[in-house]
């Protein structure tokens, strides 16, 4: 009995799933009613939980459809027709990047299901939507989320190897909310109950909508907004592919940011501004509403994504550092939007009344745990700059690395706390720039055994097209670990992530980054072999051969080169023996086969060499056997 009491209670606590959850909490019919690739796990870091419970919070009733079955009704009928609309995501991650490898190659597991037992279509946003739409015609259907915020403008596919028009002229719904969709779902959901229809929201930030062409036709000379090259021209030409790219990018600013249209073959996108940020007090109750992090009672196993950051807090948003293989500044956006030292505090202390807190934090970050505090007086009233990067040569950005010392400081005092870990990457340019005790302080404290950096590579010409920081100044860092570690008494060891197969990577930047991870003993546990996402400076580069912002060739390895690239970055690896041969061999590096100390691989294949060995024991033997 007391364990049915307690189930009911937990069923309570959660946005439900059902009608008689519904009906347990009193809701008899649903405002809105998500529908999710991802389970239902209440935690601020998966996004239906957050957008749910904002909206809960605002006083909209809420249901939620996770990893409906989409090759019947059943599933999409269970929460009946929502009164203002239904909203639609592949989840927190798009639907094709969680689905397949680097290689196109289908993965096994889905760490956003129970169990990590795939259960999403691909394309999950179109396929929800369409069958929502052929199931409610009359109720408006808005998409978000990455999948969709990611997909807004004409896109290249790297599993079509094609460009595809804006997932707003393939899917049959309304609106489309991009970035970081609080203020936008609750002013679409307020306008609504007001009695407002769809076309009435084209002026909300961080919306894109569709338009008829005749329209466009009529409006274009009178609208100051900026037309980028039609779905035609990028899908045809690489050159206004780039260019479509490079326009659409300057405008992703709050402040500053113009309206951006691209005509497709049926319909016109329209992308408004991007929405404001949230401001501290915003961020501060979001982030601090009743969640219960945890996955729905009704899950049996356990879903993966959330063993590694249930405990995890969120400190911040946005990041400056616009690495070009990363579409955070299409998505959260350059403006790093902060939370008060106050409210991190009390989430943790929350934690501390949890029977199933061990007193360990997983994490304090955001997309870039270093830029917490980080701000430019810029920001708030012109937006960020468009004809440069912020970054530490700018004299207007300031750091704040000592007061997230402070921060650390005051989360590892809690009663009941006992370790407080550094999960998010960070910056180590930032590092670098900054006179404070931080990185002393986060080996001694806030490190365990290892501490994860992204250089990425380390000839500058790659760095470059990554928009990274160069060599000099991942080897400034790793001096400076290096005194820090042997401060703090602690064993502590460099965890530096490197990429295979970026634009502008050849064989021999890959020989040359294999060299120096021999040389200072930086072998990665893990590849990180290049994936053309979607809206990323790098996936431009990758289909058109072009750096978008200066329209320069860019080299692009494909194919075998990306694989024995790939092979460069695990040289040690028996499996790779063939691929790095072929990659030293291609840049004239013999040298770097045999058995010296600076050779990469041996004269032969370890297992070609253990059967060559087994076969001449064998002719021993059987020699033996033949003597006597
Ligand atoms: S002034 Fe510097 S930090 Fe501020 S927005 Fe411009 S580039 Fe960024």
């Amino acid at each position: 009995m007391e364990r049915v009491r307690q189930h009911r209670f937990d069923l309570q606590a959660f946005l439900p799933l059902s009608r008689g959850e519904a009906a347990e909490q009193g809701i008899e019919e649903f405002d809105i009613v998500l529908v999710s690739g991802d389970a239902y796990v209440d935690h601020p870091l998966f996004c239906t939980a957050l957008i749910g419970r904002v909206l809960q919070d605002r006083g909209f009733s809420v249901g939620i459809i996770a990893q409906p079955d989409w090759r019947s009704n059943d599933d999409f009928m269970k929460l009946g027709a929502p009164r203002l609309f239904f909203g639609v995501t592949s989840g927190n991650a798009d639907s094709m990047v969680n689905a397949y490898t680097a290689r196109r190659m289908r993965r096994r597991k889905d760490v956003y299901s129970p169990g990590g037992i795939p259960l999403r279509p691909d394309r999950a946003t179109i396929v929800y939507a369409e069958r929502i739409h052929a199931m409610y015609p009359e109720i408006p259907v808005v998409i978000g989320g990455i999948e969709a915020s990611l997909r807004r403008f004409a896109q290249y596919d790297y599993w079509e190897d094609r460009v595809r028009q804006s997932i707003l002229a393939d899917a049959p719904a309304d609106l489309l909310v991009f970035g970081m969709g609080e203020r936008q779902v609750v002013e679409i959901a307020s306008r609504l109950e007001k009695g407002a229809d769809i076309p009435d929201m084209q002026d909300i930030p961080g919306l894109a909508w569709k338009m008829s062409i005749s329209t466009w036709r009529n409006l274009h000379r009178e609208k100051d907004w900026l037309e980028i090259p039609d779905y035609r021209a990028v899908a045809a030409d690489p050159k206004s592919y780039a260019r479509a790219f490079a326009l659409h990018y300057q405008e992703q600013d709050p402040v500053r940011g113009r309206t951006v249209v691209q005509v497709h073959p049926k319909t016109v996108i329209v992308q408004n501004r991007p929405a404001k940020p949230l401001f501290t007090a915003e961020l501060d109750h979001i982030y601090e509403l009743p969640y219960t992090r945890n996955a729905h009672p009704s899950y049996r196993p356990p879903v993966p994504a959330l063993e590694s950051v249930q405990f995890s807090v969120v400190s911040h948003r946005g990041c400056f550092g616009g690495c070009s293989f990363c579409s955070l500044t299409h998505h959260q956006g350059r403006i790093i939007q902060s939370r008060s030292m106050e409210s991190l505090v009390r989430e943790v202390k929350s934690f501390t009344r949890r029977d199933d807190f061990k007193g360990v934090v997983q994490d304090v970050g955001g997309p870039t745990a270093n830029m917490y505090l980080a701000t430019c007086p810029r920001w708030e009233t012109g937006g960020a700059c468009h004809d440069r990067a912020c970054s530490v040569s700018c004299p207007s950005l300031e750091l704040s690395l000592q007061n997230q010392i402070t921060l650390l400081r005051r989360l590892r005092s809690i009663p009941g706390v006992k370790q407080v870990f550094i999960g998010s990457g960070i910056r180590h340019d930032l590092v670098c720039a900054d006179p404070s005790p931080y990185l002393e302080e986060i080996c001694r404290h806030h490190v365990s055994g290892h501490l994860k950096v992204a250089p990425e590579h380390v000839t500058d010409a790659v760095t470059a097209c990554m928009n990274k920081p160069g060599y000099k100044i991942f080897e400034e860092f790793r001096n400076r670990f290096a005194d820090a570690v042997s401060r703090s008494g602690k064993k502590l060891y460099l965890l530096p992530y490197f990429m295979s197969g970026h634009p502008g990577c050849t064989i021999e930047d890959m020989v040359f980054l294999a060299e120096y991870m021999r040389d200072h003993h930086l072998y990665p546990e893990q590849v990180q072999d290049f994936t053309p996402t979607p809206m990323t400076a790098s996936t431009t580069m990758y289909y058109t051969g072009l750096n978008p912002f200066t329209m320069e060739p860019v080299h692009v390895p494909k194919e075998r080169e990306k694989r024995v690239q790939r092979a460069l970055l695990h040289f040690r690896d028996r499996r790779n023996y063939h691929l790095v041969r072929e990659g030293v061999l291609a840049v004239n590096r013999p040298d770097l086969i045999g058995r010296e100390w600076k050779c990469l691989i041996p004269e032969r294949p370890e297992r070609e060499k253990a059967e060559t060995e087994k076969s001449v024991r064998n002719k021993e033997a059987e020699s033996l056997r033949e003597k006597f």
